[in-house]
């Protein structure tokens, strides 16, 4: 059966996660949105080490945040595959808007997204780099959604989030990570 309008938001994971197994989380059944799903290798590990471009580097206003700007590399810690995820040039709805209306030479106006060698994310109590539990959380515009299906009735809704955070724990001292917390509208 082919999936389309609604039922797509709700029943696909956003097509940057197509390289790794996300699962629906549990919490999706009480609370249709934001989206959570729950970030896997296709190993079968959950294990994972992110990779990306610390705030605090790009912005000196935030000289200690760690939380991660695109893109973003997922690494698995069991069998160590590495695939890039996110990278807010060519997802999220604002990239994704550029697409439908055929205005390819739009794309790539990020105003803060990295460059360069990437850095593993570390927990801000303890430093550890590798994270349990990984979710991302998809965050959309309910009432853009309604118009963008009216005009595309054929648009993969899943894919015009418009917010994205990722939360992982620490696998060294248990605490609960923002792992990255970014806008794509
Ligand atoms: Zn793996
Ligand atoms: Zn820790």
């Amino acid at each position: 059966m082919e999936l389309n309008g609604y039922s797509r938001l709700y029943d696909m994971p956003p097509r940057c996660l197509q390289g790794l197994s996300a699962s629906s989380d549990p919490d999706n059944v009480l609370h249709p949105l934001p989206r959570k799903w729950r970030l896997g290798c296709t190993c079968g590990a959950t294990g994972a080490t992110l990779h990306g471009y610390p705030l605090g580097h790009l912005n000196p206003l935030y000289p200690q945040n760690r939380t991660l700007l695109s893109p973003v590399d997922y690494e698995c810690i069991s069998c160590r595959r590495r695939v890039e995820i996110l990278d807010t040039d060519i997802h999220g709805v604002a990239s994704e808007g550029v697409r439908l209306e055929g205005r390819p030479g739009d794309i790539g106006c990020t105003a803060y997204r990295g460059e360069g060698p990437k850095t593993p994310f570390g927990c801000p109590v303890c430093g550890e780099t590798q994270m349990s539990n990984v979710i991302a959380i998809f965050h959309y515009n309910d009432l853009g959604l309604a118009d963008l299906l009216d005009e595309y009735p054929n648009i993969h809704l899943e894919n015009m989030f418009s917010h994205v955070n990722f939360t992982g724990t620490c696998s060294r001292c248990g605490h609960l990570c923002e792992i990255l917390d970014i806008s794509t509208s």
